[in-house]
Formats: structure tokens, sequence, C-alpha cells
């Protein structure tokens, strides 16, 4: 269009960056000692560009619609990413008070990871299993110092993204690997590749798509290129020579495509045994619950995975109809939602009558103000944004899972999300008061 473009990386000055959109690919490539947080006109608060954000802990305002148009070069911006307001041209008084609140975040940070790498359990004694999500394999330092209990969730899409080919096995292999070594004991849940949607790949005779939330995204890609998945599935059974691995499948949608996919698993062994390569067969398969329809058979569905990894970043997503990339939208994308709730209720009473274990690994999982509906609905399994660890540690350690479940009659008389979320302030707000941002 004329438009000159500009290498993010090559910016080397410290800047806020300010951008129509950004992908998650550009994201991840951003580099931390020049830039320091991004404003940007489209996208939403659970979009994978804004988990890359959390990720690499840099504050980030999406779905500002006129950003680029009222912030100028050589502005002074401050960007509050926790309560989503941008100030630009700041008053001496304002920039005075963001600094005395940034100062107070990063030392409830640091206070809160003192205690990080030691076990959770509620105030009664509940224990809960705390998870790192991760996206760049940098994070695994990060990851080990906060006492995780394991990966609950590798987006492994990110290292076929920036580049113009798919990876070949051994690279895979080592990434994994190197994963995997790092984690063990612990365990290493390592989901399929999650392409398209908001993660399109610029090559493999990729279609143009009206609408990629709903299109070949997740296991449907998997499935039609055989060729790509075997070679993911054989460096994953590799890799899980060296440590405790489980495979979960994303975006199923019915119960033939986690036959089909288990099939896939069972060629990629028999192909793996023929070559005389090592690897480990029989690791424990999951399926991803972030599609409504894949919760609604949940009871089926447990007859053929050990385990489900709630997306709710998805499920709000498909159940509310909401596209998690769309500003326009965003107020609507409610987490605490009655149909959510219920959605999440009815996966954990599946899993404890079948015996299946339930693990949460969508946003919602990081988010210290869910915490009382998550453990009042039982849930004893989180993976989420490894900063956000030491925090939901602490929360959980100041919380009964005994009022958490009371708590919980009350919350599923609620008609609204907005409803909802009264109830948890009004009960629950003093645990959040000493966060700042919260
Ligand atoms: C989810 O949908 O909640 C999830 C964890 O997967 P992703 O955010 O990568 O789509
Ligand atoms: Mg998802």
């Amino acid at each position: 269009m004329g438009n000159t473009s500009v290498n993010i990386g090559k910016i080397d000055k410290r800047v806020i960056l300010v951008a129509h959109d950004l992908s998650p690919a550009d994201t991840s490539q951003i580099k931390l000692d020049r830039i320091k947080g991004f404003v940007t006109n489209r996208g939403g608060r659970t979009s994978h560009t804004a988990i890359i954000a959390k990720t690499i802990e840099i504050p980030a305002v999406l779905g500002v619609e006129n950003a680029t148009r009222v912030i100028k070069n050589d502005d002074i911006v401050i960007l509050d990413g926790e309560s989503g307001i941008v100030i630009v041209n700041p008053s001496d008084e304002t920039i005075l008070k963001y600094q005395k609140r940034q100062q107070e975040y990063s030392a409830y940070k640091e206070d809160a990871a003192k205690a990080s790498h030691l076990p959770t359990e509620t105030v009664d004694g509940v224990p809960v299993r705390i998870m790192a999500n991760i996206e760049l394999p940098e994070e695994i330092e990060q990851i080990k110092k906060y006492g995780a209990d394991g990966i609950g969730l590798f987006r492994t899409e990110f290292m076929y993204l920036s580049r113009d080919d798919f990876p070949a096995e051994e690279e895979l292999f080592a990434q994994y690997r190197r994963v995997v070594e790092t984690m063990a004991p612990k365990p290493v849940t390592i989901r399929t590749l999650d392409i398209n949607g908001d993660k399109v790949i610029s090559y493999g005779d990729t279609e143009e798509e009206a609408n990629p939330a709903l299109g070949l995204r997740g296991i449907r890609f998997c499935l039609k290129r055989p060729a790509v998945f075997q070679t993911q599935l054989r460096a994953i059974l590799r890799a899980a020579a060296f440590g405790n691995v489980k495979i979960m499948f994303p975006m199923v949608s019915s119960y033939e495509e986690v036959v089909q996919a288990k099939e896939a698993l069972l060629a990629a062994e028999d192909s793996l045994k023929k070559d005389g390569l090592d690897h480990n067969s029989g690791i424990e398969i999951g399926a991803m619950l972030e599609v409504p329809s894949a919760v609604i058979i949940a009871e089926m569905l447990a007859d053929i995975v050990d385990f489900f990894s709630i997306g709710t970043n998805d499920l709000i997503q498909y159940s509310l109809a909401i596209d998690r990339d769309n500003r326009q939208v965003s107020h609507l994308f409610q987490t605490l939602h009655p149909a959510v709730i219920r959605m999440i209720k009815h996966v954990i009473e599946v899993g404890k009558a079948k015996g299946v274990e339930v693990v949460m690994c969508g946003e919602m999982a990081g988010s210290p103000a869910y915490m009382p509906v998550l453990l009042g609905l039982g849930l004893e399994r989180l993976s989420m944004n490894t900063p956000a660890i030491p925090i939901i540690k602490n929360v959980i350690r100041l919380l009964k899972a005994d009022d958490a479940r009371h708590f919980m009659d009350d919350v599923l008389k609620q008609p609204t999300a907005e409803d909802v979320n009264d109830l948890l302030q009004k009960r629950f707000g003093d645990v959040f008061l000493p966060m700042p941002g919260i």
C-alpha cells in the first residue's frame, strides 16, 4: 500500500510500540531491552498476542481502536497493562503516581516469588498442582525457578511460525528433549500442533479462510496433513524416552477425531520401532476440551483418553460466539458467564466419575480473581502463563476450599456474569485487595 515497513527487530531505542496489529509470531520476536510495552488497535485479552505479552512480561494493551491515529512518535506514554489504560502525554503528577504503582507491583511480584518454589495447598489442606504453559523454550529456566509442578501446556506451534518450511523431526526432537529433560521427572504435556486460527503459517499451501477460527485449525489440520502430523508425533515419542511426557490434542470437536489421532500415534510408534529409534510408547493421552461439542460428549471421550485439559480461551470463544481476537466484542468475552461455569462443572464431574484427570490450561487458570470459583468447582490442577505462577500460588494459600465449595451454591444461582463477579468481589474482595492492579 506504499507504506514503509518497519522491522521491529531493528528498533534501537527504548520505546513503547504502537501498531495496528501484531501477530503472535511478531510478538515472540520482541527484544525486551528496547521495546518496553506495546499498544495495538486490534486484538483481545486472550488472543495469542496477549498471551505472548504475558509470557515475556511486557506490558501491553490491545484493542485500543484508534491508538495509531492518536499516539505520535516521541509522545510520552504510560501503559497500564493490568487495567488496560493508555495515557498519552501525562502530567508530572500522573507520572509520579504510576511510577509508585510500578514499584508497588514489582515489590508485590518479588515478594510472591519468594515462596513460589514451595508446594501449594489451600488453608484447609487441599493440594493444588500448579503447572506452566510454555510457548518459547527460553521460558524453561523461570518455570523451574517458580517451582512449577510440570508443564500443563506446551504450545508447540510457535516453532512452526516465523520460518518458511515445516521443521524437520530432528529439530523438533532436540527442542522437545531439552524441555523434557530439564523438567524430568515432572510431567511435560506436549500439545500437538494447533496451527491456523490466529496462528497461520505462511507456507504449506495454506488456503485463506473466511472464518479462520472455525476453519482447518488444530487437530483438523493435523488429520488432513498426515505427513506433518507424523513428523511431530515421532519427535514427541522420541523425546518421551528422556522424561515424563504426556500428549494432548487441540480443538477436538468429535469422538472420531480422538480415535483418528490415537491411530496416528500408534502409526508413529510402529514406524519408530521399524526404524529402531529409541522412544517411549504408551504415554498418557489427553483431549483439550475447548469446543462445546467436546464438553457435551465428555462422558464418551473419557473412555478413550487419560486426561482432559479445559481450554477456556477457546471454550468461551466458541460457546459464547465471541471471536477472542475481535476488540468490538471483547466486552462480551465473559469468563464468568453461567454457561461457561456450568461447562467447567460438567467436565470436572465427568472426570471424577470416570477417573479421568482434569486440568485447566486456559487463561482463566492464571487469573487470581477466578480461584474461588475454580476451587469451588473442585479443580485441583491448573496450568498458566509462567509469570502468574507465584501470584496464583499465593492466592490459593489464602483460600479455604471448603468456603469456595459453599460459595458455589450461590454462584450457580446467578443468571449473569456480572452477578457472579459482584458476588466474588463481595465475598473474596479482601483476598485480592493487597494485589496491585487486580
Ligand atoms: C485455550 O484455548 O484455552 C488454550 C489453552 O489454548 P490456546 O490459547 O493456545 O488456544
Ligand atoms: Mg485453544
